[in-house]
């Protein structure tokens, strides 16, 4: 059964539609054991086969390390034959002195899983900066919003590079090298699907070739193969997706003096919103997101002009118009008469000084949703079920409670004994994680297009709409609980 967003609601093989099943039970440690009355195939291939696995995670991008890790530490999956494959090489890593570009802003939600496996200790060890405060605010008007913890001590979220992120990761694999095998410069190129229904001849599992000829075979595959999945396109998984016509300018950027850098500032400019995620006291790093042709004269820039058009993008008034200052000003007094609680300071962004120069990039944007998040055998995470606008600094965040979901389903699975690709507890993973994914991906995209005009009725309707939701403290409170799972 598909909603008309074309996403499917658990629905069972037999046509009824399915409850997602609240996962309040806390870590079983007693092992599970297969019985007659389980669900584990029994047929041809045999478990005991060198290439046969439980689980292959295809990917060993952040979503797909986490995943292998995740379940290798889950001790009810203890015993359980995993293999994650990488198409790229292992990569090994020692904290260069410079901040390398790709940084991902990390909620508390996703530091709770990556502590759960034990990863966390060793980002704080290598490279993080936490920030407690956050300001965006509207290029075509005063309206502006924060969010910070009632408490300033308490941290938002973390920017950390995706490089220690993986390093990270890659340490706690080699901690569960018994249960988890990893295949690195292995691209899977061919996938084979089980019958749903079974004949004594036919093969009950997934067959996986790589590149190089190797065949293997799994109970489940997890595709954590990026926003470009063979997986779900093998598979054939419905998938709504379009581009921005954008790209995001990425840099390292250096503050023109020292601060406490625990802001993390983004302005929505009419070309696309630019963001300043701290790195340490005197470096942040830039996500410019603007057009195409923007994206790639600013890459042409000399470094002095570079620094220079963000300075400006961040302090330059250009596109305010009277009408709505006016507005706007009318309507943030009157609010603040009616709530003087939920009204909070502004403060400056700091100002740019230097980029370092290799660090300059651009990566194209877009949005992605597959209708289907699993089949028989098969589920996605991350990027290859769901890609979003780094807006709201939520893609990879996304996937780490995609890893969570599955892995807490799959610990019961295999507690009570059951098939791990058995569809009934994957479709309870893909329900739960729509619920939760598609109205973050809603709200991303809706803000992307609000954003996207300078048209007055338009500027004026998100200029009273930031002020009245920046003026309800409880309001901000949701926003807040939702963007930190
Ligand atoms: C500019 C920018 C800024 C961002 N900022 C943030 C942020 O602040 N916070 C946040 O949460 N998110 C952010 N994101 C999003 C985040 O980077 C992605 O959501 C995340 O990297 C997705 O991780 P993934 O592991 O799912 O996919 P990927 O990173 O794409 O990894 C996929 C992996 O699969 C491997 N692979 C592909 N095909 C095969 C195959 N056939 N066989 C074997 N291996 C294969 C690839 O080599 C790769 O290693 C940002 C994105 C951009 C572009």
């Amino acid at each position: 059964m598909y909603s008309l967003t074309g996403v499917r609601l658990g629905v069972c093989g037999g046509g009824r539609r399915c409850v997602a099943v609240p996962c309040f039970r806390g870590v079983r440690t007693l092992r599970g054991f297969s019985s007659s009355g389980n669900e584990e195939g029994t047929t041809a291939a045999s478990s005991n086969t060198d290439n046969v696995y439980d689980v292959i995670v295809s990917g060993g991008g952040m979503v797909g390390t986490a995943m292998a890790c995740s379940l290798g530490f889950d001790p009810n999956l203890q015993g359980k034959k995993i293999l994650l494959l990488e198409a790229g090489n292992k990569k090994e890593f020692e904290v260069p002195e410079s901040y390398s570009t790709r940084v991902s802003s990390i909620n508390p939600g996703s530091a709770t899983l990556l502590s759960g496996i034990g990863a966390w200790d060793h980002i704080l060890n290598m490279r993080c900066k936490p920030f407690n405060r956050m300001q965006v605010w509207d290029a075509c008007s005063d309206a502006m919003i924060t969010f910070d913890k009632e408490n300033l001590e308490d941290e938002m979220g973390y920017v950390v590079e995706n490089d220690v992120v993986m390093a990270a990761l890659t340490k706690q694999l080699d901690a569960v090298s018994d249960q988890v095998k990893v295949q690195y410069r292995s691209r899977a190129v061919r996938y084979t699907w089980p019958l749903p229904y079974q004949t004594a001849e036919s093969n009950p599992w997934v067959q996986v070739e790589l590149a190089s000829g190797q065949q293997l075979q799994t109970k489940l595959l997890i595709g954590a193969d990026g926003p470009n999945s063979t997986v779900r396109k093998a598979a054939g998984m419905q998938t709504v997706q379009w581009n921005y016509e954008q790209s995001a300018v990425v840099a390292v950027l250096h503050l023109s003096e020292p601060t406490e850098n625990n802001v993390a500032w983004q302005r929505f400019l009419p070309t696309g919103p630019i963001a300043l995620l701290p790195l340490s006291d005197s470096a942040s790093s830039l996500v410019w997101s603007t057009t195409h042709q923007h994206a790639t004269d600013l890459l042409a820039l000399d470094d002095e002009s570079f620094v220079d058009a963000i300075n400006s993008a961040f302090w330059s008034n250009e596109n305010h118009s009277e009408l709505i200052h006016t507005a706007g000003t009318v309507f943030r007094s009157a609010l603040s008469l009616l709530m003087p609680s939920g009204t909070s300071p502004r403060q400056l962004p700091p100002s740019v000084s230097r980029v370092d120069p290799k660090s300059k990039a651009m990566f194209p944007l877009g949005l992605g949703h597959a209708s289907e998040y699993i089949r028989h055998r098969v589920a996605l995470i991350g990027d290859a079920a769901h890609r979003v606008h780094p807006l709201a600094g939520q893609g990879v965040n996304l996937g780490f409670g995609d890893v969570a979901c599955l892995t807490r389903h799959l610990s019961h699975a295999a507690f009570d004994g059951r098939d791990l690709g058995a569809t009934r507890h994957l479709l309870e993973y893909e329900t739960e994680r729509q619920r939760h994914n598609l109205p973050m991906m809603a709200a991303i995209d809706i803000l992307k297009r609000l954003y996207s005009t300078k048209m007055a009725p338009f500027v004026l309707l998100r200029t009273l709409g930031l002020q009245a939701t920046s003026a309800v403290p409880p309001l901000k409170e949701q926003i807040m609980a939702f963007a930190s799972k």
